[in-house]
């Protein structure tokens, strides 16, 4: 599995339709200070879920949407969608490619689809478990996140431990069967 392609319209910086493609291996962004390249893991974070605008580098979650310029107004609403190569289905779906889309308005209110379909963030977050994307997975690392590992309690840093194990979906269920 890898990111094909980072599609952004309305969140942060990309105020016009954005649309980076990636291929299999490793890529680099290169660019000046303030250009966005920052931008772009945030996009990536907040479709796989993120609802901390903190991780988002803000300070509450409308801030992810395009604030406006001295030659341009705002806009409402931020939309970003990924999609992933899945031709060795380690997200376990039945499709070659996954694609997920996360928006948001700056009423509030927000939408998730997965391939197109609307579904609940929590079907995002179910598809993602276990696949090193899901949550507390370290397939983002910030600058400040591995003072932030070493120092954490232990049943935090056992959670990243259960992701790379595989067995953070059954944690996940058995709350959710014992939950009244
Ligand atoms: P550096 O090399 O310094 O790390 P960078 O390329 O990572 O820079 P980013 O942090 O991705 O840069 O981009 C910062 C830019 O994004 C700033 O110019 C900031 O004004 C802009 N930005 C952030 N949020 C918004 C928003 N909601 N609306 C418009 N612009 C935004
Ligand atoms: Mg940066």
């Amino acid at each position: 599995m890898f990111l094909k392609s980072v599609t952004a319209f309305g969140f942060k910086s990309f105020a016009d339709r954005t649309a980076l493609e990636f291929g299999a291996g490793i890529t680099a962004v290169v660019g000046p200070n303030g250009s966005g390249k920052s931008n772009i893991s945030d996009a990536v974070r907040w479709v796989l879920g993120e609802q901390s605008a903190k991780y988002l580098r803000g300070s509450k979650m409308e801030d992810i949407i395009f604030s406006g310029t001295s030659r341009r107004r705002a806009l409402g609403v931020a939309e970003v969608t990924l999609v992933f190569d899945n031709r060795d289905h380690m997200l376990p779906l039945d499709f070659d490619e996954v694609s997920i889309t996360r928006r948001l308005y700056r009423s509030g209110d927000s939408d998730y689809a997965i391939n197109k379909k609307n579904c609940r963030l929590k079907d995002i977050l179910d598809l993602l478990a276990d696949t090193g994307m899901g949550k507390g997975a370290m397939f983002l690392i910030g600058q400040n996140k591995i003072d932030e590992i070493l120092n954490s309690r232990p049943e935090d840093r056992r959670s990243i431990f259960e992701e790379a194990a595989g067995i953070a979906r059954f944690r996940m269920r058995k709350k959710e069967a014992t939950r009244r």
